[in-house]
């Protein structure tokens, strides 16, 4: 019998039930794959909340993880069973075994371990879209990144320095701040005590950032909005400290003919084409150690209410797994 984390009503970190669930066998076009390792992502917060809806309940929250493939569906050609392999963006991640689509996962890279391999799938493809798609972040770029010592905001640096931009980074409090500095931040802001918008008015000498990646939602908006030059992109990616209310588009022009966009995972890896593009970039940057995966902790499957409190608690530095 497989186990699973389930939630049967909208709530807080106690309405995550470990349960006793049956799988199944793959129908057409799946597979199916005993987890070894369970990536937690803030977003697995939003479904439990229900800031993002489910289609129906009780469901299995998570949406990331790595494994072994134990049986194919029929028309499955493209894995064996006993291929390790890894997804992300597929509901029902909080499992010790599960099914999925086969044109979602991708095989994990020798060199590649399924911890690590869960850990970064989501935040790492994340970070590859926004920072060589939603904006071509290059040597000339300067970049804020908020929650810069979070599982995203990690990689996010490592990989930002690596193609050669100026990265202001915040983060809360100053251990965190260490750590996004020794991930790669060029210069970094503890927005608990300073003024985000003060400080990169000074650290730029006034002309303020190409783009601004915010994950954080309410509370820095409108704030992150006075870091951007005239014409700069505000990529809205989160919303850790709830959503950004409806606002006048009027904003933008006064700010300086801004650009706005509010991207997700899903659209940028909704062809097969563009998941492996995006996951073997990724492999590419993480098996050449230009990007190292830091797992907080690794933490067991049924202490899933433990991980959404400490990671709601900003509790959490780096990308966090479970075990079954
Ligand atoms: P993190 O490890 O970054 O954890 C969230 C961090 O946000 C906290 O550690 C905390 O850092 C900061 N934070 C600020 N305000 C709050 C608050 N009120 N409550 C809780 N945390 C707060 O999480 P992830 O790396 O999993 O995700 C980072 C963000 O990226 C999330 O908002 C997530 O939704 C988003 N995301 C978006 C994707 C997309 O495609 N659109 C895909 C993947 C992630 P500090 O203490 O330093 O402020």
């Amino acid at each position: 019998m497989a186990h699973a984390i389930s939630v049967a009503k909208y709530g807080g970190p106690e309405v995550l039930e470990y349960k006793d669930v049956a799988v199944g066998e793959p129908g057409p076009g799946q597979v199916k794959m005993t987890q070894t390792a369970i990536g937690v992502n803030f977003i697995d917060v939003y479904h439990r909340t229900g800031l993002y809806q489910q289609p129906s309940m009780p469901f299995i929250p998570g949406s990331e993880g790595a494994g072994t493939v134990t049986a194919l569906g029929a028309g499955v050609t493209t894995l064996k069973v006993g291929d390790r392999v890894a997804y992300a963006g597929s509901g029902g991640g909080y499992s010790t075994e599960r099914l999925m689509a086969a044109d979602r996962v991708v095989k994990i890279p020798d060199g590649v371990d399924d911890k690590t391999a869960a850990a970064m799938m989501l935040q790492g493809m994340t970070v590859r879209y926004l920072l060589r798609r939603t904006y071509k972040v290059g040597p000339g770029t300067t970049l804020l990144w908020h929650a810069a010592a979070g599982g995203v905001g990690q990689i996010a640096c490592q990989w930002a320095k690596h193609l050669g931009a100026t990265i202001i980074a915040t983060a809360g409090g100053p251990e965190k701040c260490a750590i996004a500095k020794a991930a790669g931040a060029t210069h970094v802001i503890d927005y608990k005590t300073e003024n985000f918008v003060a400080r990169v008015k000074e650290i730029t000498g006034g002309k303020m950032c190409d783009v601004v990646y915010d994950s954080i939602g309410k509370d820095t908006f409108p704030a992150s909005l006075d870091c951007l030059k005239p014409l700069g992109l505000f990529v809205s990616f989160g919303n850790a400290s709830g959503p950004i209310d409806a606002f006048n588009l009027g904003i933008l022009a006064a700010k300086g003919s801004l650009y706005v966009t509010r991207p997700s995972l899903a659209a940028y890896t909704s062809t097969r084409a563009d998941l492996e593009e995006t996951a073997n970039d990724l492999f590419d940057v993480v098996k050449k150690g230009i990007v190292k995966i830091n797992i907080f902790k690794a933490y067991p499957l049924k202490d899933a209410a433990q991980v959404h409190r400490d990671l709601e608690g900003r509790k959490t530095t780096g990308s966090i797994v479970m075990v079954p």
